[in-house]
């Protein structure tokens, strides 16, 4: 059985920008009557659209996934009604060794142990420029717009309009992704696959209605930071030893940072 130890902590921190509208739905429970057929989830203290760490990741995870033939789908990861088959490793060993769930975690399966995800991803709020942009924007609704779609039903060709609330092009969320460092040469793969997800994401679509045009964003990084444990220890006297670097081109100066 492999223990756990960790080296370090590498924080990712940009923004992502809706290039389109958004539209990331709230749970039908917290709905009001006479409401949007589908609104966006928002934060329940400020009111304020934000992107769910969650949805972030789980589409990360999805496009890793699509990416890496060796984990094909395994487990179904959508309901009895719709079945969306996708990979999970089914104990921890495996998914130590595993591209996609040693960055995303897994949960064990069959008496399997799970693996916590060395990724996290925070929830993303919108920058204050956003939400100064946003509070002045007259739609009848609170910093978000909404459309009307027309869905036709294939088999009866009924249609089925909806007004869909979203979050308008142009809004910028903060993002702040951490990887756990528990060992160096793994960390290499996982940071460039996260890379590689994030790439794909920008072709992609966060969010629903991706088919319609919605969800489509671009991510910037402007900070990438290493701290190995003992930064975390000197943290109390003073910052200055973890490493910042601006550019994932530069990554090769994190690594130097954890090896030295
Ligand atoms: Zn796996």
């Amino acid at each position: 059985m492999t223990d756990r130890k960790i080296e370090g902590k590498i924080v990712i921190s940009g923004v992502l920008e809706c290039l389109t509208g958004l539209h990331i739905g709230a749970s039908k429970e917290n709905l009001e009557i006479g409401a949007l057929d589908s609104p966006v989830v928002r934060d329940p203290i400020t009111k304020q659209p934000y992107i769910p760490g969650s949805s972030l990741k789980g589409k990360l995870r999805a496009l890793l996934e699509k990416a890496t033939p060796e984990c094909p789908p395994n487990r179904n990861g959508g309901t009895r009604e719709r079945p969306v088959m996708r990979h999970e490793c089914d104990d921890f060993e495996s998914a130590v060794n595993c591209p996609v769930c040693r960055l995303f975690g897994s949960t064990g399966h069959n008496g399997g142990r799970n693996f916590p995800a060395r990724l996290r991803v925070r929830d993303l709020y919108l920058t204050p420029e956003s939400f100064a942009m946003l509070e002045k924007i007259d739609t009848g609704l609170l910093y978000t717009e909404w459309k009307f779609e027309n869905a036709l039903d294939r088999v009866t060709s009924a249609a089925n309009p909806r007004n869909l609330e979203r979050v308008p092009r142009g809004s910028r969320f903060e993002a702040c992704l951490v990887y756990d460092v528990e060992d160096l040469e793994a960390a290499k793969t996982d940071v460039d696959n996260l890379r590689l997800a994030l790439r794909l994401l920008e072709d992609d679509a966060l969010g629903g209605h991706g088919s319609r045009g919605y969800g489509q964003v671009k991510v910037e990084i402007h900070q990438i930071l290493a701290r190995k444990l003992e930064d975390y220890r000197r943290r109390e006297e003073a910052t200055g030893g973890e490493k910042v670097i601006t550019d994932l081109s530069q990554l090769d100066e994190l690594w130097e940072h954890f090896g030295s």
